[in-house]
């Protein structure tokens, strides 16, 4: 019984471990809220014509071009089209891949998608509220995390500082 007592002590000394080895984000995404949900003509309202190219029709910003790719301010970066925090500052790291670039992601706050376009398989990155098109996450990032997002400048929207969503 005892020894039983001791394995089970162990297993959850080592569950704590793993847990809180988990980076700690300034919020989660709260998936009760709605899905933002628009058609194409309400978009083209509130996205140009180089937003809406990317975010709604999974296009691609002209490498090392995008006003995000060199930028390190802390604050959140927010979708683009529907506001909702993406990725913080601390997240971001310096690529010379051409865009913005991120070794982790807000927790719940972006879906994966298999993509086999261009005759490459890839991960596309969309926001989980909207849809929207990030771009994609490669597993060569430099960081303890493995991972980098690489996300288009236009598909995001920096907010300096910001913990409301
Ligand atoms: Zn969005």
């Amino acid at each position: 019984m005892k020894k039983i007592t001791i394995l089970i002590l162990l297993l959850f000394t080592s569950l704590n471990v793993v847990v809180s080895q988990n980076k700690n984000y300034q919020k989660e995404i709260d998936m009760t809220k709605k899905k933002v949900e628009k058609t194409d003509e309400e978009w083209r309202n509130i996205l140009n014509d180089e937003e809406f190219r990317v975010l709604r029709e999974k296009g691609t910003e002209y490498p090392h071009t995008g006003k995000y790719n060199l930028h390190f301010e802390n604050g959140v970066y927010n979708c683009n089209g529907c506001k909702t925090p993406l990725f913080n500052s601390d997240q971001k790291f310096e690529s010379d891949c051409g865009w913005p670039s991120f070794d982790d992601a807000i927790n719940g706050s972006i879906k994966y998608v298999e993509d086999y376009s261009h005759n490459m398989i890839r991960t596309e990155i969309i926001c989980v509220k909207c849809d929207g098109h990030l771009g994609h996450v490669f597993n060569d990032g430099p960081t303890d995390t493995g991972k980098r997002y690489c996300v288009n400048s236009v598909s995001i929207d920096f907010n300096k500082n910001s913990n409301k969503e």
